[in-house]
């Protein structure tokens, strides 16, 4: 099968790479791989962001992709960063289809992306871009459609700023067109934490599967954004001991534990860990060579790769990030024993909470707390038992395993809805 140029990128290509590998393993339709290796929607937007400075007038690209509208509406966050492009959107609207489809919510894979650095922004200028951008792809979302969320340097914020442009174009307050909002605009509890807590409900299950006992089990986190930092509570606050944390600054690290709290607390009144006390500081790329049990890679793709996989000592990988192990350290580190628990099902807690967020909207009834917590364990450890089953069933890894369930229940779909005309 032939790569498809128009979204040909290194990410969008493992995406496919993937894809095609566990496809012919499970002797999927032709007809139906063919139609999901690509996007069906894809809009690439350019538009003008006027700096603070008013003198400064630069054209910005943005995208929003849609994978796979049979499901549902599509579902999936918007990233800011400076490296965004068409194949790497594109990469992660199809995980979106496949982690959906693994922990069983009613929706199909989107993503969308600025290619903007959010870190250098004011936030008028977040906000300006944020109201623009969202314009720009206004006739694809809506609550029906297409649901945006947060992801690598976006927050609450800025989708609140979405939800309120949205709103001021249709006439009416629309909280559903958009999950992970503030609770005061119909956000969801516990869905700032959802990703990260989800993600360390799965550790003592995937302890129990290599005999590592996950009471003071170490764990080393890549990333201190909202993933990251939430994994990084979660963990300590189940009884592992996290004795590093990174961020774009570096990594702080301790031996005898960090207080994932008061790491927090730091990060919100420093921006950044860089200066913390009661820890020493390290290169941000030296926590993947720690000696820790679990290693939480929670920032950005493709961070584990040939060069760096040899020095991995963690027996367990829980990926946090999308993404962020390539293919060839995926086969060296298995070949090695080391379990990975993939991305599209550890960090399927958060597209969990944004659904049920979108379903209080719907029906404008919202949940406690323990309600949202305790049906997102549910969905997590049932998800993870159902693709360790089909690992043990097919003998293979979790992350094909993973693939498996998520392609079956897309493909049966597909083939009961059949072609339109
Ligand atoms: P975030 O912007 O809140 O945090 C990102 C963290 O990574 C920050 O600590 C930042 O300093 C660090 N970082 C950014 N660029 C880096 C770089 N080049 N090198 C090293 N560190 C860097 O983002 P997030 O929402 O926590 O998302 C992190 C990852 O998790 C992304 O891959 C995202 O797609 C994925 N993810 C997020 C969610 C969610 O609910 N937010 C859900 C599923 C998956």
């Amino acid at each position: 099968m032939e790569t498809v140029n128009e979204y040909d990128s290194p990410m969008y290509n493992e995406a496919v790479g993937q894809f095609d590998r566990v496809a012919k393993l499970m002797g999927l339709d032709d007809n139906v791989s063919d139609r999901l290796r690509v996007p069906q929607k894809a809009l690439v937007v350019s538009f003008p962001f006027r700096h603070d400075t008013y003198t400064d007038v630069e054209t910005i690209f943005g995208y929003r992709v849609q994978h796979l509208t049979t499901m549902g509406p599509t579902k999936g966050g918007i990233r800011y960063a400076p490296d965004v492009d068409l194949g790497e959107v594109s990469a992660l609207a199809m995980f979106m289809t496949w982690k959906c489809a693994i922990v069983g919510v009613p929706f199909g894979g989107a993503k969308g992306g600025v290619r903007i650095n959010p870190m250098e922004l004011s936030r008028a200028e977040l906000q300006r871009v944020t109201r623009r951008f969202t314009m720009e792809i206004i006739n694809a979302i809506g609550p029906e459609t297409d649901i945006p969320a947060p992801d690598l340097g976006t927050n609450e914020q800025v989708m609140a700023w979405l939800m309120d442009t949205y709103s001021q174009h249709v006439g009416h307050a629309v909280p559903a067109v958009v999950t992970g909002k503030p609770p005061a605009l119909g956000g969801s509890v516990a869905r700032r934490e959802a990703t990260g807590r989800g993600l360390m409900f799965l550790l003592p299950q995937a302890a129990r599967a290599i005999d590592l006992n996950p009471e003071g089990a170490t764990v080393a986190v890549h990333g201190f954004g909202n993933v990251g930092r939430y994994a990084a509570l979660a963990g300590q606050q189940m009884g592992a001991k996290v004795v590093a944390v990174s961020d774009i600054s570096g990594a702080i690290y301790n031996p005898d534990g960090l207080d994932t709290e008061s790491v927090g607390k730091w990060v919100d009144e420093n921006r950044y860990l860089e200066g913390y006390h009661y820890a020493d500081f390290l290169d941000g790329n030296d926590v993947f060579a720690l000696d820790v049990d679990v290693l939480v890679p929670a920032a950005i793709q493709n961070v584990i790769r040939k060069d760096n996989a040899p020095d991995v000592k963690a027996k367990l990988i829980i990926e946090g990030a999308n993404n962020p192990t390539t293919l060839e350290a995926d086969d060296m580190l298995r070949e090695r024993g080391v379990l990975i628990v993939p991305d599209i099902l550890a960090n399927a807690g958060g597209v969990t909470v944004s659904y049920f967020e979108w379903v209080q909207d719907v029906q404008k009834y919202f949940w406690t707390e323990n309600e949202v917590v305790a049906r997102l364990r549910e969905i997590m450890t049932r998800a993870f038992d159902d693709v360790h089953g089909i690992a043990e069933q097919e003998h293979v890894d979790m992350r094909t395993a993973a693939l498996i369930k998520g392609i079956r229940r897309v493909a049966d779909a597909k083939l009961v809805r059949g072609i339109f005309p």
